[in-house]
């Protein structure tokens, strides 16, 4: 087995991975704040670290997969005062309890993950559900002298921290001289000695839902608290790999590691890995309305499953537009379009009739054995893994397995005779190719009814008009024949005959 190389935003360079202990690796992906749906921005990003959780298993290790729900202190803007909660907000709209709110959305992302086919994590803890952990954690922060308390707040002081370690502004590429210059401009800065230090603990005023006792008065946790206590408590104080969206570097995940360095004098993570932006019309999917125009830029993917939506000519399924994610690799940006989805469409279900085919055929004995493509099909099936390897390149594995459709389909057509691939590598192209669409790429077949029961009726009735076909060709009564096809063409279904019979499959 080739070793892994992961992409480390930390370093900016790809690095071996070297986890902290080989039987267990640690893995926290920031998780949705549930104060609405999640849009397909959110969707894409899950199923980025959904792929790195499957193969990580794949190639053998054990994982505990830790994805938080922000059901506190995230507030509106990404501010960390100043800016009302982003679950206070909607609670407020709706005059509903903030945690009817949480329950509601967390309901609906569960659902949506599932759509899409994301492994659900091991652990899923909540912020309101982890207070104590994190007034425990301020506590420390103080104690280490990283932290000051003004009036019931406590904030985190970047400029210590920042003197003292050689950490802050690593992460997300920022100069800590252009950070704490800004400390000039006291505008905004309320309490706070610098304008870098960010709050850690929130006084709550009369208007705040969400409020807990805590040594300082009642108050909340900052948002960027939740992520350091909750992956402390579950995974450790240094753990293997952090995930979450290209827009949460700053400041969201640089004050992570402040927060986790403050506390335990532990630089928390060794892999930080980014996923980056779906845009929507080249501009960054986000529900935040856009200031000048008041709309935001964003579809839910229930919108998109349904048709029913300004920006696309039709519906799409849940596994075109997990395959169209597959299509791009997890840092680069990707845009949606009708063109795009309309090709990964086509891609999704070539690739789906490729596995039946190939599932299918039954090796029968070696004979004639064709080296040459022996040696493609192997090379192709060690390349697709060590693409995979390669910081997770899902869109160069994907091309990989399109090498090898081409191939299938010339086994099934019988331009490669099926008896010149050794049966070794014939079982293992059956195996690999199966399991990557099924276990590493997460893919469902959404071509074979679920409904078993009404697929074997289906089989049946096609069996029963195929041979009615067939004896009225024998006895050369065109009508019917024709009429049997011209209406199997209307419902786009085809038939195909070949030497071995008569078969069918339904044209997307
Ligand atoms: P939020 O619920 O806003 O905290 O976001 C949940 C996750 O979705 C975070 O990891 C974000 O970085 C990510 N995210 C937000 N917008 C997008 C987008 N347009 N494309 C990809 N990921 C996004
Ligand atoms: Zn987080």
């Amino acid at each position: 087995m080739s070793d892994l190389y992961i992409h480390n935003s930390l370093s900016s360079k790809k690095e071996k991975f070297i986890p902290i202990n080989k039987d267990l690796i640690g893995l926290y992906v920031c998780g949705p704040t549930v104060y609405s749906d999640v849009h397909l921005g959110n969707c894409r990003t899950f199923t980025s670290f959904d792929i790195v959780y499957r193969y990580l298993q794949y190639i053998g290790y054990k994982v505990r997969y830790v994805r938080n729900i922000t059901d506190a202190g995230h507030l509106d803007g990404d501010a960390d005062i100043g800016t009302e909660d982003k679950m206070a907000k909607t609670a407020k709209a709706l005059k509903l309890e903030p945690m009817e709110v949480a329950h509601h959305y967390t309901v609906g992302f569960h659902k949506m993950m599932e759509l899409f086919n994301n492994l659900p994590p091991n652990i899923e803890p909540r912020a309101t559900g982890h207070i104590t952990e994190q007034i425990e954690m301020v506590q420390d922060i103080l104690e280490n002298g990283y932290g000051y308390e003004v009036n019931g707040s406590v904030y985190f002081n970047v400029q210590k921290f920042a003197e003292e370690n050689d950490v802050y502004g690593k992460l997300s590429g920022r100069v800590i001289d252009d950070l704490l210059s800004e400390t000039r401009d006291l505008k905004n800065q309320g309490e706070k000695r610098h304008s870098a230090d960010f709050a850690i603990w929130i006084k709550a005023d009369e208007h705040t839902l969400q409020r807990w006792n805590s040594p300082w008065g009642e108050g909340f946790p900052g948002w960027h608290l939740e992520c350091s206590a909750m992956s402390t408590k579950y995974l450790g104080s240094r753990f293997d790999i952090h995930g979450g969206g290209e827009d949460l570097k700053f400041p969201h995940h640089e004050n992570e590691i402040a927060q986790n360095c403050g506390a335990c004098n532990v630089v928390p993570v060794n892999y930080w890995m980014h996923g980056n932006m779906l845009l929507l019309n080249g501009r960054k999917m986000s529900k935040t309305p856009d200031p000048i125009t008041g709309i935001s830029n964003s579809i839910m993917p229930q919108d998109l499953f349904s048709g029913k939506n300004e920006f696309f000519s039709k519906a799409y399924s849940p596994m075109v537009l997990r395959f169209f994610m597959l299509q791009a690799h997890y840092r680069s940006t990707l845009d949606l379009s009708d063109e795009a989805l309309l090709a990964a469409e086509k891609g999704y279900y070539r690739l789906m009739e490729a596995n039946h085919r190939l599932q299918d055929l039954v090796h029968t004995g070696e004979e004639n054995i064709h080296e040459n493509e022996n040696e493609q099909i192997e090379k192709m099936i060690q390349a697709a893994i060590d693409d995979m390897n390669d910081d997770f390149n899902t869109p160069k594995a994907l091309s990989r397995l399109f090498v090898l459709v081409n191939k299938i389909n010339s086994i099934h057509t019988n331009q490669i005779n099926i008896s010149s691939i050794k049966e070794e590598t014939f079982n293992k192209l059956k195996k690999v190719f199966n399991d990557f669409i099924f276990d590493i790429f997460g893919l469902k077949d959404e071509t074979q009814s679920t409904d078993e029961s009404t697929a074997h009726v289906l089989d049946g009735l096609m069996d029963l008009i195929i041979n009615i076909r067939q004896d009225a060709r024998t006895t050369k009564n065109w009508g019917t024949s024709d009429q049997i096809r011209d209406k199997l063409n209307e419902l786009k279904i085809k038939l195909k005959d070949s030497k071995d019979g008569t078969s069918w499959t339904i044209e997307k």
